[in-house]
């Protein structure tokens, strides 16, 4: 029989699995308590469980705990890149920003992606496995106990597509914001897709809180099948159609993500454009100037460019920001440090 997963699971969950056991309903809160809120790296420091459960645990089922390869921190805003292993030698990257308004990770949902949007430097290889719920919420405790500073928000914008991951994303969200876990507030995750319709309307009717980002980064279809080839499969009307849906389902402001790339969406035209595009769809936009990757030609948007195409969807209304890059000293954007990595190994 294939081992269960014990930190995938929901606290009834394990309350069940460990009646089967012969323990009493307590013990599943402990272990629970152990996993999500002591962040306990090995079974055997849950030093209040017996001796013979503790050994159970690690005979018969899956502990999942990330090993950290490595860690790049920035001399410059204090950002924290790590790459860590999973059990079968894949790596995947989390990163740690310090705001003001507290800690905030990026988290990876899967190994890869095979979404193929033309910038991102995660999807290069195409899609390698989905991660586990544990895995995902692996990545906020390790850097927890790492840095010994509560995480205050989450954003799932690290490799992958987690629509496209999409029950081990909402069974991840649920752990994450569980009282006798971290307990993260829904309303401080965020998660970003490239916009899976079907994906988007089922999470509407979750009943969670949590923030949804689009990836637009295009006004219209034509410039956005150039970048992202799920352009092809879903288009901007049924795509904005589905943000709608979601707004008025949980009543929670969407974010539209515009990476800026020199001459391919960048000029005032497609400011404007984009501002009748999402007017009524109760969001704010995130500018982004592309991060370059080496394995494509595309050019940042310069410094002019992303101000004017600010200030022409502000005076059209519209709430915008300007993505602050963080960690600029140690290299590029998601999915290049393990590029990197992965590079240098087979290399
Ligand atoms: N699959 C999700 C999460 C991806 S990463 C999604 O598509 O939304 C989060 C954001 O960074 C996305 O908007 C993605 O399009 C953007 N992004 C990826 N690579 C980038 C790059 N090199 N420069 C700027 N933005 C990038």
């Amino acid at each position: 029989m294939e081992k269960k997963d014990l930190k995938s699971m929901t606290l009834a969950e394990l309350t069940e699995e460990l009646a089967a056991m012969g323990e009493k309903p307590f013990r599943a809160r402990q272990l629970y308590q152990w996993m999500h809120q002591k962040l306990a790296a090995d079974p055997e420091e849950m030093t209040n469980l017996s001796k013979e459960l503790r050994e159970r645990i690690s005979r018969e089922y899956i502990w999942t705990v990330l090993e950290p390869v490595d860690v790049k921190i920035s001399a410059v805003d204090g950002t924290r890149k790590y790459l860590f292993r999973l059990e079968d030698g894949n790596v995947i990257e989390s990163v740690l920003m310090r705001y003001k308004h507290g800690n905030s990770v990026c988290v990876s949902s899967q190994v890869g992606c095979r979404m193929g949007c033309r910038f991102c430097a995660s999807t290069l290889d195409g899609l390698e496995r989905n991660l586990r719920p544990s895995e995902i919420l692996e990545q906020i405790y390790r850097i927890q106990r790492d840095t010994g500073e509560r995480v205050a928000n989450v954003v799932v914008m690290g490799s992958g597509e987690p629509m496209d991951n999409y029950d081990n994303v909402v069974r991840f969200i649920r752990l994450l914001s569980s009282p006798d876990g971290l307990n993260i507030s829904q309303r401080n995750i965020t998660v970003s897709t490239c916009g899976l319709v079907p994906e988007i309307r089922k999470l509407a009717d979750e009943d969670l809180t949590i923030t949804l980002a689009l990836s637009l980064h295009a006004p219209n279809d034509q410039v956005r099948k150039t970048l992202m080839p799920i352009a092809n499969r879903y288009g901007l009307a049924d795509v904005l159609d589905a943000c709608r849906y979601y707004f008025e389902r949980t009543g929670r402001r969407l974010t539209f993500e515009y990476s800026l790339v020199k001459g391919v969406n960048d000029n005032l035209e497609e400011a404007e454009a984009l501002a009748r595009l999402i007017g009524d769809c109760h969001g704010h936009v995130n500018l982004i100037p592309v991060n370059p990757i080496k394995e494509r030609n595309y050019v940042q948007s310069n410094r002019k460019a992303v101000e004017a195409f600010k200030n022409h969807l502000e005076k059209r209304g519209l709430n915008v920001t300007v993505r602050r890059e963080m960690g600029r000293d140690i290299g590029g954007a998601c999915g290049q440090l393990r590029k990197s990595y992965m590079d240098r190994k087979e290399g």
